[in-house]
């Protein structure tokens, strides 16, 4: 008999539970076993595929009003779902800055959606794991005791939600009931930052043009002297410079600004200092990075992304405040400072919920604990370094061809390059056919950006799969493309 079958067999019952729970164990199993398969024999998929057309057509089925057999609903899962993902998981997968995941972090998916846990608050051991990875963070970091963090989706939220603790510091408790109130804030991060810092200033209300986007230098990295410049005419102009934010690993070439000297620049000033710490902030956990980002641990607070270098299974960002207290003042309902329950399952404030605008909230803090321990510190760390080494290789490799050159230096772990285009023809039109021809292939993703002007295709190695041999047959498929057009 089906599910279908057996359906008027509820009898009454509203449970979503199945009336044969061995049946969902052996759909169960065979699911975990494909998912194993599936990470397991990735290297033997294309990256990417286009979707075809009638796929992306099932997609577009109204509303079910009946019941679909589960088996059924995984078979459209097998068949029309995970061979046109991302391709993140793969090795060759070198565009933006995606995580590779684990299997580890999957399993850790499972059990969490087994638990359906809410982390908003509450005293439940969901909000203890989480407290276990502030306290990691503070660790690696070298933050003080007094530091907080909550998981949020990512950087985009950490970085607005930054800007909103340092804009109630610069202004006091009172914004948040009589808003900016024409208040002139202005924040200050280079011209490399990633775009949602700019949002950031846009989503709070300060306006895009509230953020001063200096200039960088020759490595990337902010013009320290104009940034000094630029607040100071803005002083005289009547503004209020509220807001520093560095970047540890641009995401065009992963530079990492002068931390130390934006924290002492912000000492002088008396300004917010933040770290867009996306991907590059968890190099701490390898000794030959960690030097790199020296300053980071007096930042007021980092956003950063466990899902990028760190591995973990999307998604899992993370706000990191020096100062817990002003994080709290941000974010808490008045309400919340009233809780007074110490006894029962409505105790342990303060929750997460106080740390965010999101009260429902599920279990990120599990995936990222389990990567943490069973991999270790250490572990992770060397396999961080690995991906710098990875990119150090693909750089060689570019050196010594002569069809390509190098558009940007190499700080950590992505290559900026392109394939040279012969006098007459449109170089940026030929790169960017070149890394759709590749996509297209399914032997990588590349992807593109901007360098001074011009297209690079831009590889960054942040899977933890991605060996030497990856990157070389990525070069290998850019001749290949790049000599068939320019041919
Ligand atoms: C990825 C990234 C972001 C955005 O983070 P999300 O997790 O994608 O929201 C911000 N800044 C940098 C430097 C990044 O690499």
């Amino acid at each position: 008999m089906t599910k279908t079958e057996r359906a008027g067999g509820h009898a009454g019952a509203s449970s979503l539970d199945p009336d044969d729970w061995d049946a969902l164990r052996a759909d169960a199993h065979r699911m975990l076993d494909d998912m194993i398969d599936h990470i397991a024999e990735v290297r033997d998929r294309p990256v990417w595929q286009p979707i075809p057309p009638e796929i992306r057509a099932r997609f577009s089925e109204t509303l079910p009003r009946g019941e679909t057999p589960l088996g059924e609903a995984y078979r459209t899962f097998t068949d029309d779902i995970a061979p046109y993902a991302t391709g993140n998981v793969h090795p060759g997968f070198m565009g933006w800055v995606h995580g590779g995941g684990t299997a580890v972090g999957m399993l850790a998916e499972m059990l969490a959606a087994g638990l359906n846990a809410n982390c908003g608050g509450r005293d439940h051991i969901g909000i203890e794991v989480e407290r276990q990875i502030v306290r990691w963070v503070r660790e690696l970091f070298g933050f003080p005791q007094t530091a907080s963090g909550v998981f949020v989706t990512g950087s985009s939220m950490a970085n607005f939600m930054a800007l909103l603790v340092a804009r109630t510091a610069a202004l006091g408790p009172q914004v948040r009931e009589g808003g900016l109130a024409g208040e002139p804030l202005t924040a200050y991060a280079s011209a490399a930052a990633h775009g949602c810092v700019v949002q950031a200033a846009d989503l709070a209300g300060l306006g895009r043009g509230a953020l001063r986007r200096i200039p960088f230098d020759a490595a990337h990295r902010i013009d320290i002297a104009a940034l000094r410049r630029r607040i100071a005419e803005d002083r005289a102009a009547g503004f209020k410079p509220f807001l520093v934010t560095g970047s540890a690993g641009t995401v065009d070439t992963g530079a990492i600004d002068d931390l130390a000297a934006l924290a002492a620049l912000c000492r002088d000033e008396g300004l917010w200092f933040h770290v867009d710490g996306a991907y590059g902030s968890l190099g701490m956990l390898s000794p030959e990075i960690a030097p790199k980002l020296a300053g980071l641990s007096e930042a007021d607070t980092v956003a950063l992304d466990f899902h990028k270098w760190g591995q973990v299974n999307y998604d899992a960002g993370f706000l990191m405040v020096r100062d817990g207290e002003q994080h709290r003042a941000t974010f808490a309902a008045p309400a919340a400072y009233l809780r007074r329950e110490t006894r029962g399952l409505a105790g342990g404030s303060p929750w997460p919920c106080d740390f965010g605008p999101d009260l429902s909230r599920g279990f990120r803090a599990l995936k990222t604990w389990f990567t943490l321990k069973t991999y270790g510190a250490d572990r992770l760390g060397a396999m961080i370094a690995h991906t710098c080494a990875v990119a150090r290789h693909l750089e060689a490799r570019v050196q010594r061809e002569p069809q390509l050159e190098m558009l940007a230096p190499v700080t950590l772990n992505i290559v900026c390059f392109r394939y040279r285009a012969p006098d007459g023809t449109d170089a940026d039109a030929l790169n960017a056919e070149i890394v759709a021809d590749i996509h297209e292939s399914g032997i990588a993703a590349p992807s593109s950006t901007t360098i001074d002007g011009r297209l690079a295709i831009r590889a960054a190695i942040v899977n933890h799969r991605t060996t030497f041999a990856d990157v070389d047959r990525m070069v290998d498929a850019v001749l290949k493309f790049g000599n068939a057009r320019a041919g």
